[in-house]
Order: C-alpha cells, then sequence, then structure tokens
C-alpha cells in the first residue's frame, strides 16, 4: 500500500490583503514543506508581520486561500500544531518564569514539561525570577518557551530578536537552532539580513506585499551579479579603475582596495598586470546588496 501523503506545513495560494487603499499583501504564492527554516525578510511596511497575522488566522485574506498542514489554521492551532513567538506583549509580569510556564501549560493543556521547555528555550536559571525582572532577551526565551508548550510541528516567530543586544540574540538563536534540528518547521520574520542569512536554509525576500526573490540563502545572494575584488596594493589610478569596465565603486585605504564590479575578471586582470597589487580575492557581493537593489525603487 502507498504511504499516504503529507500535506506542505504551509500553503499560500493567490493571498491578497487589503486595509482600504493600501495594498499590504498582493498576491503571494508559497509553498513550505515540513522541516523548512524559512525567513521572510524584507524593510518596513513590506508585509511580513500581516502575511504571519494570516497564517496564524488573526488576520482574514481579501483574496486567496491558505492552509496550515492542509487545515485552516484554527484548526492547526487547537491541535497544538502551529504556535509563535510574537514580538511583544502577553506576559504577566509578577508570576515567575515557572509560574507562568505552569499557567499556560494548564491553559493550553500541557504535552511537554515545563522544565523541558525552560530547558530547551535556555531559561531554567531564571525559573524562580519575576517575569517584570527578566531581561528582554530572556522575557523573548520565556516567549518561546510558551510556544514550544505544545510542542508545535511549526512554529513561527515575528521579528523575535527585536531589541536585544548582539549576544543575546545569538544565545536566542542557538536555542532556536538547536529545537529546529529536531525537525519542527520554522518560519520567522527579520530586518537583520545576516539572521536569514545565518539560520535560514531559505529566503522569502518580500518587497510591497510581494515576493522578489526566494531561495537557499546562496541562490538569493547570487541574484546580484555583482562581485567585491579586494587586494592589498601600494599605489592605485582611482580614475583608471572606474574607467573600466562594469566598475561602480571603489574603496582605497591603508594599502587595502576594495572594488564592486560587474566584471571581476577584466578588474583582477588589470590589477595582476599594471599594478603591484597582491593577496587578491574574489567575491559575491553580498545579501546586503541584493537586499538594497530588490527592496528599493
Ligand atoms: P515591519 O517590518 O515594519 O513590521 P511588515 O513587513 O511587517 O513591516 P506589515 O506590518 O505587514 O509590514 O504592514 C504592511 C502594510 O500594511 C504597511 O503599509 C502597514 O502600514 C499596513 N497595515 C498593517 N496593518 C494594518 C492595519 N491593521 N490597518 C491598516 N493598515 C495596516
Amino acid at each position: 500500500m502507498m504511504a499516504k501523503q503529507q500535506p506542505p506545513a504551509l500553503v499560500l495560494n493567490g493571498i491578497y490583503k487589503h486595509y482600504g487603499d493600501i495594498q499590504a499583501v498582493n498576491g503571494v504564492d508559497l509553498t513550505i514543506e515540513k522541516g523548512e527554516i524559512v525567513a521572510f525578510l524584507g524593510p518596513n511596511g513590506a508585509g511580513k508581520t500581516t502575511t504571519i497575522d494570516m497564517i496564524l488566522g488573526l488576520q482574514q485574506p481579501t483574496q486567496g486561500s491558505l492552509s496550515v498542514f492542509g487545515m485552516h489554521p484554527h484548526q492547526a492551532i487547537r491541535r497544538g500544531l502551529l504556535s509563535a513567538v510574537m514580538q511583544t506583549g502577553g506576559l504577566l509580569r509578577d508570576y515567575t518564569v515557572a509560574e507562568t510556564l505552569q499557567f499556560m501549560a494548564i491553559l493550553y493543556g500541557r504535552r511537554t514539561s515545563v522544565v523541558d521547555v525552560m530547558k530547551r528555550a535556555g531559561i531554567d536559571h531564571v525559573s524562580s525570577s519575576q517575569v517584570r525582572l527578566c531581561s528582554g532577551g530572556e522575557q523573548q526565551r520565556l516567549r518561546f518557551a510558551i510556544a514550544l508548550l505544545s510542542d508545535p510541528e511549526f512554529l513561527i516567530l515575528d521579528e523575535p530578536t527585536q531589541g536585544m543586544d548582539v549576544e543575546a540574540r545569538r544565545n536566542f538563536w542557538l536555542s532556536i537552532r538547536q529545537d529546529a534540528a529536531l525537525g519542527r518547521t520554522i518560519v520567522f520574520a527579520t530586518h537583520y539580513l545576516e539572521e536569514a542569512d545565518s539560520y535560514a536554509n531559505r529566503i522569502v525576500l518580500i518587497r510591497k506585499g510581494e515576493i522578489v526573490a526566494d531561495g537557499t540563502p546562496m541562490e538569493v545572494k547570487s541574484k546580484s551579479s555583482d562581485k567585491i575584488v579586494r587586494a592589498h596594493v601600494t599605489d592605485i589610478d582611482k580614475d583608471k579603475i572606474l574607467s573600466l569596465a562594469g566598475v561602480h565603486s571603489l574603496d582605497f585605504a591603508n594599502g587595502k582596495l576594495e572594488i564592486r564590479c560587474s566584471d571581476s575578471d577584466s578588474v583582477a586582470r588589470y590589477l595582476l598586470l599594471q599594478t603591484n597589487a597582491a593577496n587578491l580575492e574574489i567575491a559575491l557581493a553580498g545579501l546586503e546588496e541584493v537586499f538594497l537593489n530588490l527592496t528599493h525603487d
């Protein structure tokens, strides 16, 4: 007998969401398979939160259909398959971390032990601290722990590290990454390019309510044909380099030269044959470049 095929974690089918004249989401088609870690990356107002709200059933699309594991989002949430870590709100400040989780576990019908989720979210060391005394990063990990209570197959995080410092952000993502290794499907919205690059295995770049790029971080980065050529050199003729075909800009300081260009071969040839350049390196332009190219007018 053939095994029954599982529906994808998420299917968005021709989704539009309009608020009066504002077209927040403008025809999005997207399928996310089980186990994918997907970053929704886009500038302010691109439509990331609106899309997430629709996936969670908090907003209804103006047009189009969507399903989570083949069912309505509310049904997926009721079954404990779908859970979310939102940006703010929702914590009782005078409860301790452990009390908050015990309370939520009863409210939602616990599946996972409170001690276990505290460990997985990395907040077991503050279990008896009152929420109001926890740092922003710890409160966000508490939201993550709450989301883990139902042991969801699909976790959505809307800008979960907003306002955290670099170390808190790194620790938060470490917890998420360890958890993702268990096979959970994860979608997160972020402004931070490096978060998308480091923690997602697929980036969906959104601009004005539309998907403008979709692929692995490598694939998305390769959308920009720009290259960066770096070399050590004692002296350069700036005008000559800028006049080479395909050169967009250059930086030169303390003997280090960096050239942004579309034709790295001719730049490399010039540097090696006409100057004393050494330690030549050629790299693809980064995600930031692609982000700016694809998300601005
Ligand atoms: P950010 O990164 O700033 O959070 P975003 O990509 O999440 O932005 P959304 O919050 O989805 O973007 O907003 C998309 C557009 O829809 C924006 O122009 C926003 O002002 C508008 N919008 C969002 N929610 C509402 C609402 N409830 N009523 C009216 N307009 C809204």
